[in-house]
This record gives C-alpha cells, structure tokens and sequence, in this order.
C-alpha cells in the first residue's frame, strides 16, 4: 500500500554485485587520473578514442555520416561531447549532461612572493568552498604553462607517494582566541589561502632569496620564468588518491564525485551502445560550478553547433538542428545532497535522499520557491519511471534540501532552453563541495544503469 525505497545493496544479484565493485574500482583509478578539468577531458578521450570514437573535424573530412558512428567533440581541452549516431538525428537524440570542472584553488595570474622566510602563492577560489577545509591539508598542483616562446608545459605535483606536496596553514589553536569568535564563513578568508611553495633561500641573494631560488628550480623543472605565470592556468587540489571508506569498503571518499561521478558513469553507460536507434549523447561541461559561461561552459553553443555539422552533412539545414534539440530527452546528470544521519535538520525526511538507495531523480532544484529550476514535466518522470521499472533500475526521489534551507542549480535549465524534455538524475553526495567528498559505491552503480537504460 505504502511506497517504500528499495537499498541497491539488497537488490544486487551476484553478477551485478561483481559488475558493481569492479565499475568502483575503476572510477578510483579515472578519479585519479581526473583531478582537474582538462585531466578528466583528457581521460575521457583517450577511452572514446580507444572505443573508436572520431573527431567531428574527422567525420566532416569524410563527408558521410551513418547509424553506429561514434563522434567526439573536444571543447578547448576542457569540456567534451560524445555521440552514436541512431537512423535520424533530426527525430532528437536522448543525452546525459554531467560537468567535469570541481571547486578547487585557482592560482592568481601573479601569485609567487615570500613572507617569514617562505616563498608562497596567492590563490582565487573557484566555486563554491568553505575556506576553512582547504588549510592544514596535503595539496597538489596541476595545470599548464605557456612559456614566452608559446611552448606548453604540463604540471602535476603531489600525487606520486615521492612527491612533495603543498600545504595552506592554519592558526595555531594556541592563538586562536579572536578566530574561533568568528563566524565559520570568516575564520579564513580568501587571502588567507596562500600555499607554501618553498622554503630554501638562495645564497647571497639579498632580496627575496627564496622566491629567487624557487624561480630558479621552475627555470630548471619547467625552463619557465616568474612573467610565464601570466600564460598558465594552475590548479591547487587536495594531493592523494581516493580512497575506500568503511570496514565493508562499500563507499569511497575522493576529490569531485561532484560532477565527475556523473560523467564517469554516463561515460562508461555510452562506451557500451552500439548502433542505437535514436542517437545517444554525453555532454562533459565545464565551468558549471561557477555558471556554465565562457566557452566551455554549457551556456556556450558548441553542442548546438556540433549538432549542425553532422546535420549539414546530410544537407540539412537550421530547421533540423532546432528539432532535433527540441525533440530530445535529457537527463541533466549532476550529484544532489544526501540525508546526514549528523546534520538531519538541513534535510526533509519524507524527501531526501539516502545513500544506497540508487541514482536520485530530482523533479526540481533552484532556491526560494524553485527559483533558476528546471521542474521536470510529470509526462517525461513518468516515461523514466516505466523505463526504470523494465530494466530493472534501483533510483530514488529527493529534494536539494528543506524549502529555504539553502539550494543550488545545474546544467538542466540551459538544455531545456531548446524545448528539451529535461530532468536532474545524479547520485546523493555526503560532504559536497569538500577536499574529499563521500558516495556509496552502489549509488555510483545505479547512475551507471540509469544512464545506460536511457541511453540505449
Ligand atoms: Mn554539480
Ligand atoms: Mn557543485
């Protein structure tokens, strides 16, 4: 009589068990390899290429496209689209929509200087972050460098065990009498988030000897000068790899389950269609952490554009395009908040979700009486519904959190502009937005075959 959810963990048989704990496994080792954006794009296109994916520059070169063609797009190096063409793009294509941009520390365009006898560098925080989670941790830098001659160089210290790492103090408790008065929001501020860098002065250098003798390891590790961080984009992320969590190993704890969960699930859902009949889409967006702008971001049109190549090569024109978006479905893939059994008062217990209770359907999200939401329309929820309920799909409903409490978006609205059917499906998150974030590896398993029975 009574709706009741059903535990992923108890639904498994002993094949999907085993399908679950080896998909676990090998989200560990992308989440890795995946630290920042332009990593985790790089990942992405490297399994898609080795799948027998093509560049959309390479489909155009060729002049023909047909069912079963796999095509990618790779938007600056930061954000990606992969496609299966089905028999005809312009009847709408069904898409799963994650980002793969996470909140981190992003280095300022002149961030090296030295104070109490260390070289340290200033930091801009990207997204959303609580300040004081990033201090008293080991840190890593990734990132790339133009130098003056436009050369590229790739840098990624702190994650092999040989590694140094780097780190952004925090006030001795001893001294912390005013600080621990403040507010958590203000016991470290933006500025105060400088990371250590260096520490040896160079000898008979008089002024800044250790900056000088830090520029002079960079000249030698990377043949770049103090003016090249102008030309960079580098990133500071917590240094390690994920980890299991729990005597049963049964959750994991890692940097940027938000979003990347998502896109590695939606990833290896698509890696397994063939030649489906409507054709199969994973956008991988960047920058939706502080927007979707700029020219990776989703509100950015190469998607749409990518659509119009692949059109045009069967000589159709704009009119297609605008079909084929509007007749597509969507599943705007992005994590959602999960019941703290520590925090329960943030959370409505008839409508939130739990972890192991499988990939979370969220009908809206938005702030203030579902402001900037995209609210699902109940005939799509219910399509997804049946879809589910054949294949045997193990997902849950939830809300964000309490009405008023808080709140947030995701990449739905912008898919939606098109005339989409779009909905928030993603996997319940403990510790957003934190260094190091907590699933349930049976949640990461339900996204994978949610996505996979939508997309096929
Ligand atoms: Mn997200
Ligand atoms: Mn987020």
């Amino acid at each position: 009589m009574f709706y009741e959810k059903t535990n992923q963990w108890e639904a498994l048989t002993q094949a999907q068990s085993k399908r679950l704990w080896q998909l676990a496994e090998d989200y560990k080792n992308f989440l890795n390899a995946a630290k920042t954006e332009r990593l985790a794009n790089d990942q992405i296109l490297q399994m898609a290429k080795k799948a027998g994916y093509i560049s959309l520059e390479e489909a155009v070169r060729k002049r023909r496209v047909r069912r079963g063609d796999k095509i990618y797009l790779d938007q600056k190096g930061k954000a990606s689209v992969l496609m299966v063409l089905g028999e005809d793009l312009e009847e709408g294509m069904d898409i799963v929509g994650s980002h793969i941009d996470v909140p981190r520390l992003d280095l300022k365009p002149m961030p090296l200087y030295e104070e109490g006898n260390m070289a340290l560098l200033k930091t801009h925080y990207y997204g959303g972050v609580k300040k004081y989670q990033w201090t008293a941790i080991p840190l890593a830098l990734h990132g790339v460098i133009f130098t003056k001659d436009g050369g590229r160089v790739n840098v990624s210290i702190g994650e092999k065990p040989e590694d140094p790492v780097f780190y952004i103090n925090d006030l001795l408790i001893h001294l912390s009498a005013d600080q621990m008065k403040k507010a958590l929001s203000e016991g470290i501020s933006a500025e105060q988030l400088n990371v250590v860098f260096g520490h040896i002065p160079e000898k008979k250098q008089k002024d800044q000897p250790v900056k000088a003798a830090v520029l002079k390891l960079l000249k030698e590790m990377y043949g770049m000068e103090e003016e090249d961080f102008l030309s960079a984009e580098l990133e500071i992320v917590p240094a390690g790899p994920a980890r299991d969590v729990g005597v049963d190993r049964a959750m994991i704890c890692g940097h940027g389950h938000d979003d990347r969960v998502s896109a590695y699930a939606s990833l290896c859902a698509l890696l397994e269609i063939k030649k489906p009949k409507r054709t199969a889409v994973c956008i991988f967006a960047d920058k939706e952490e502080v927007g979707s702008v700029g020219n990776t971001g989703m509100e950015s049109k190469y998607f749409e554009n990518m659509v119009a190549e692949i059109l045009a090569l069967n000589a159709k024109g704009e009119l297609a395009v605008r079909r084929s978006l509007a007749r597509s479905r969507v599943i705007s893939a992005d994590v959602t908040a999960c019941f703290d059994p520590s925090f329960p008062e943030v959370t409505e217990k008839f409508n939130v979700a739990h972890a192991g209770c499988g990939i979370v359907m969220s009908k809206y999200t938005g702030v203030r009486g579902k402001s900037g939401s995209n609210d699902a329309n109940a005939e799509f929820i219910s399509e997804l519904r049946r879809l589910f309920a054949k294949n045997k799909v193990v997902w849950q409903s939830g809300e964000l959190g309490k009405v008023d409490q808080g709140g947030g978006g995701t990449i739905a609205y912008i898919l939606a502009n098109s005339g989409a059917e779009v909905v928030d499906m993603g996997v319940p998150v403990l510790s957003m937005h934190a260094p190091f974030e907590l699933i349930s590896k049976a949640d990461l398993y339900s996204a994978y075959m949610a996505y996979k029975a939508f997309l096929q």
